[in-house]
């Protein structure tokens, strides 16, 4: 199997899954997830169609982005973040993932403000309440909302969520279903600044479970690329 007949499989296997539940398959975008895979690698994963990359470590990103500077693609920081990659990631990235703190926002907002931006954010959620996790909780999301879509430089584009890890996809149903109310609230509130369209969640394991349960953008990286390289620390 090549990355392009993986990734015709992943694109068969999500329209399966929107049919399914009375859902427009193009409502659902694959972020083909590459990191500690080459850039060469990204490169078929190009030619075979595909339009967006997330990463999750920035310098593997740079080197990334600056070797495929001929392939219009659209990258997303799907990582988590520290403030002091802000700047860069603001340069690097048309949607960043993970914010999950009123400091981090504020951070992005400042850096964009630099150059001009309006950055499109995600806002992480902790669902399943994971001490290991990252993100905000369900009850503080609201009220991070609310501030980050105060910060001109920013935008609010909606919510992404990791859930557990299980054998099962299944089980991680209750995740994606409480991550997708949430968003149904929020939107209710029609806070300003914000438009809460989008629902990051659903990798390799759980991707059609996450796309019945109203995923609009799945994070899919073995199933594409095969197993994770080492990765120097
Ligand atoms: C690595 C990663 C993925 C992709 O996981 P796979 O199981 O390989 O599809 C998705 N989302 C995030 C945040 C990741 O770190």
């Amino acid at each position: 199997m090549t990355i392009a007949d993986n990734i015709a499989v992943i694109r068969d296997r999500m329209a399966r899954a929107a049919q399914r539940c009375g859902r427009n398959a193009a409502e659902v975008a694959l972020v083909a997830v590459t990191k500690t895979h080459p850039a060469e690698m990204v490169r078929q994963a190009w030619q075979a169609g595909v339009t967006t990359v997330g990463e999750n470590y920035i310098q593997e990103a740079c080197d990334k982005i600056a070797a495929l500077a001929d392939c219009p693609l659209s990258w997303h920081f799907i990582g988590h973040l520290q403030t002091n990659k802000a700047k860069i990631a603001v340069a690097l990235f048309d949607l960043i993932h993970g914010v999950d703190s009123l400091k981090l926002a504020r951070e992005v907002d400042k850096q964009a403000a630099k150059i001009g931006k309006i950055q499109s954010i995600l806002i992480q959620v902790n669902v399943s309440g994971e001490a290991t996790k990252s993100g905000t909780t369900e009850e503080a999301a609201l009220e991070l909302i609310r501030d980050a879509g105060r910060l001109e430089h920013l935008r609010v584009r909606g919510l992404m969520t990791m859930p557990p890890f299980f054998d099962q996809p299944e089980r991680a149903r209750p995740y994606f279903a409480a991550l997708r109310r949430l968003r149904d609230r929020i939107r209710a509130e029609a806070v300003a600044g914000v438009d809460m369209v989008e629902l990051s969640m659903g990798m390799t394991g759980d991707f059609e479970v996450a796309i019945e349960e109203g995923a609009t953008l799945v994070r899919i990286g073995t199933a594409i690329f095969g197993p994770r390289q080492a990765r120097e620390a």
